[in-house]
């Protein structure tokens, strides 16, 4: 026996146009989402996995990176190297030198494993991402390359209120406030040794200086101790040493 047809509904004529221009009216009233790439960069998270940066100084190559590594695409060389005995009868140290360290960003699946498990902060995400080329070979990173992507790495995002200080920050800030004291300390012996050849040398000097030198002195612009060498020095660097 033939099945009922169900029963069509009447359409009202012209009701598939105006539905029609109401989804065009609604898309002209919203905001267009188009990126203007690559006339504008575009706006990424700070998250975003574009590249990775190798900080070498604190590579130990402990080679975790390149075991874990699922496309097995990190390929580094190292030497041994002894480091003779600090004191007489000490014993001689060795250590790893990095030789060699690449990644291959035609085989890398961006999973991030490599920056999760090296135990020492020495590989950081980058957002940079313009790194297309012909040559599918250029898609190897050398140390050098990988180095450069480093200084593209988004510095951290600020603790939270009331957090406590990483260890790293506090162990670089304490290296950081040792060495301005030291500094301060010489540069005040140097003074105090110049000053006293100073007085000896003229015979019936004064050894408090005059009023006037007093003011000259003070007027003297000062560089602040350890300023320059907090700016410049590689945390990462002086709390490993
Ligand atoms: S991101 Fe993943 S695939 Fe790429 S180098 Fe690191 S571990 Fe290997
Ligand atoms: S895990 Fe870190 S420290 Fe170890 S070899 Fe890789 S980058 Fe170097």
């Amino acid at each position: 026996m033939a099945e009922p047809v169900p029963p069509t509904r009447s359409r009202i004529p012209g009701s598939g146009l105006a539905k029609g221009l109401a989804v065009t009216l609604r898309t002209m009233t919203k905001k267009t989402v188009t990126e203007q790439y690559p006339d504008a960069q575009p706006d990424l998270p700070p998250r975003s996995r574009g590249v990775i940066g190798l900080f070498e100084e604190n590579c130990t190559v402990c080679m975790l990176c390149a075991r874990e590594c699922p496309d097995w695409c990190i390929y580094i060389d190292s030497h041994k190297e002894t480091i003779p005995a600090a004191a007489p009868g000490g014993r001689e140290r060795s250590r790893n030198v990095l030789d060699r360290f690449a990644i291959d960003f035609s085989l890398c699946m961006y999973c991030g494993i490599c920056i999760e498990v090296c135990p020492f902060d020495a590989l950081f995400w980058s957002p940079e991402f313009e790194y297309a080329e012909t040559d599918i070979r250029d898609l190897t990173h050398e140390r050098d390359k990988l180095r450069e992507w480093m200084w593209t790495v988004p510095a951290p995002p600020a603790l939270d209120p009331g957090a406590e200080e990483p260890k790293e920050l506090a162990a670089a800030r304490k290296t950081a406030d040792k060495l301005a004291a030291q500094r301060q300390a010489e540069a005040a012996e140097t003074a105090g040794t110049a000053g006293t050849a100073e007085t000896a040398a003229r015979p019936g000097s004064r050894t408090e200086p005059h009023a006037d030198e007093q003011v000259r002195a003070a007027e003297r612009p000062t560089r602040p101790m350890g300023e320059s060498r907090q700016q410049t020095d590689q945390p990462g660097q002086e709390g490993r040493e």
